[in-house]
């Protein structure tokens, strides 16, 4: 049995290895050393989000059994993609192809937010009014199809060795969870951290409610992308305690903490934005509050639409 044969025969049971494994993690720590209080029930949060999680699995193994390793077996067996022409040695390819699959999740994640109709679909994503473990595998089925196929079309081009796809698959699993934590890291050790990875911190920014925060910080696995094209911002405005976290205007935890809300969320309201260009923060746009109290969401609230912001036509 070659190394691939092996990896392919277990690859379901690394990945959910992976999967259990640093979820109780980070269940744990999340006990141990919270960062924000939870506003909204966790037995709530975690039944939907997790139900949500159980039924995405379900839906890529039926549609894509063979799941990505199986399409780099397949790529490589055809000798698609540019590594299968390079000479590239081994580690190498492993290592480049990770990289290079992880500026395509990145891309993938601007484009989510910039295309008004895929902004439908990643809002079940950042309508989560908290922000924990479960948020980082919270995706609407469709968004989760769409980046399937992104990740096949990667794969045809880039040819990567089978190894690195599974480590890949393994990485972004451990470090979304990782970087959606509610915890506590020690602010030194942070500051080293998020030149590697994608922090908890890093990451919370861009869940803000703020239109120019959640238009930063869109790395999920390595923070260098958004630093390479201008996308970083270190914290929140209002602070990591203080910030408020989910989309204007659906902050009702009976739609956007069960499960059915969530799925039907993209097809509800008129879509308004969110668009790449809204990264300007007016204070007079009837933004939340710099300092001071958490706001929430009130009538007197102006509704942010197009023509607040300039995206007029
Ligand atoms: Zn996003
Ligand atoms: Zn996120």
């Amino acid at each position: 049995m070659t190394a691939t044969e092996l990896l392919m025969e277990h690859e379901i049971a690394v990945r959910l290895g992976f999967f259990f494994g640093v979820l109780v993690f980070m269940a744990g720590w999340e006990i141990m050393a919270p960062r924000r209080i939870l506003s909204v029930s966790k037995r709530l949060r975690w039944a939907n989000n997790l139900a949500l999680v159980f039924l995405n699995t379900a839906l890529v193994r039926l549609l894509f059994p063979a799941a990505a390793v199986g399409m780099a077996a397949f790529a490589m067996d055809r000798g698609w993609g540019l590594f299968s022409t390079l000479d590239a040695p081994y580690w190498l390819a492993v290592v480049l192809s990770v990289i290079a699959m992880d500026l395509v999740i990145y891309l993938q994640h601007v484009l989510v937010h910039a295309v008004p109709a895929l902004w439908r679909l990643h809002r079940v994503h950042h309508a989560d009014l908290d922000y924990d473990v479960t948020t980082g595998a919270r995706f609407h089925p469709i968004e989760i199809i769409l980046s399937m196929l992104i990740k096949f079309a990667t794969i045809a081009l880039l040819g990567p060795p089978v190894l690195a796809v599974l480590l890949f698959e393994v990485l972004l699993s451990a470090t979304a969870m990782f970087n959606h934590g509610n915890v506590r890291i020690p602010r030194n050790i942070e500051r080293m951290l998020r030149w590697l990875v994608v922090t908890p911190d890093m990451h919370r920014v861009h869940h803000s409610v703020e239109d120019d925060e959640a238009n930063s910080n869109f790395g999920f696995n390595l923070p260098w992308w958004d630093h390479l094209f201008g996308t970083y911002r270190a914290q929140p405005r209002a602070g990591h305690l203080n910030m408020t976290l989910g989309i204007h205007k659906y902050r009702d935890p009976a739609q956007v903490e069960r499960l059915p809300g969530m799925l039907a969320l993209p097809f509800v309201g008129e879509v308004t934005g969110y668009a790449i260009n809204r990264r300007g923060w007016k204070a007079s746009a009837g933004s939340y509050a710099v300092t001071g109290e958490r706001r929430q969401v009130s009538a007197t609230t102006p509704e942010r639409t197009g023509r607040t912001t300039g995206m007029r036509p």
